[in-house]
């Protein structure tokens, strides 16, 4: 079984966990750095970007989560895609590992809550997706894979090898495709590593 923590810190982590433990993995709430050993995978989930990092380094969290991303399964789903982001459009980056470059609340006050069905590469049928005040992925590297864009091309998914980026929130409705494409990275790098 793989251990998959849920970064805790604040946001909505808890629907995270529920959904890994829907398809047999083991969900860890991370808090504390301690909590980072023995996981094959880590979510950060959506919140406030600016919160978790604030939380983070307010308890000892941000240099070990800067340390395991930089090597372990990890997806960001919203906020916690802005953590990992390289760049965010005026403003410093926090965890800064992924190369992509973010714009945060892209949809503004009118919008800022909708969902939609996106063609995800890979995926037989469209996923329903719930964004929540959502960033836009604006630009990725060249390294970087887009795993989907909304109808104007707009990228909403990507991965880089291990690390994950999605704009939008698939803890919040019952598809649990993209979770387990997440535990497939994970049984991938275990088996390498
Ligand atoms: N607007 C939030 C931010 O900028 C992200 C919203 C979310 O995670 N649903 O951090």
């Amino acid at each position: 079984m793989l251990n998959i923590g849920v970064l805790a810190l604040q946001g909505d982590f808890a629907e995270h966990a529920v959904m890994l433990r829907q398809i047999g993995a083991n969900p860890i709430e991370v808090r504390k750095a301690e909590h980072l050993a023995d996981l094959h995978g880590l979510i950060i989930p959506g919140g406030e970007s600016t919160t978790i990092s604030r939380v983070a380094r307010a308890s000892g969290l941000f240099e070990p989560l800067r340390d395991f991303v930089a090597h372990k399964p990890t997806w960001g789903t919203c906020a916690g895609a802005i953590l990992l982001a390289k760049h965010i459009t005026g403003e410093k980056a926090h965890l800064g590992v992924m190369d992509i470059t973010v714009t945060r609340n892209a949809f503004g006050r009118q919008i800022d809550s909708f969902s939609t069905d996106l063609v995800v590469e890979g995926f037989e049928t469209p996923l329903r997706a719930v964004f929540i005040r959502a960033p836009i992925i604006e630009s990725v590297g060249a390294n970087v894979r887009v795993l989907a864009r909304l109808a104007d091309g707009r990228i909403v998914a990507a991965q880089q090898g291990h690390l994950l980026a999605t704009a939008f929130h698939p803890e919040l409705t019952p598809d649990t495709r993209l979770h387990t494409y997440f535990l497939d990275i994970c049984y991938q790098q275990r088996i390498v590593a």
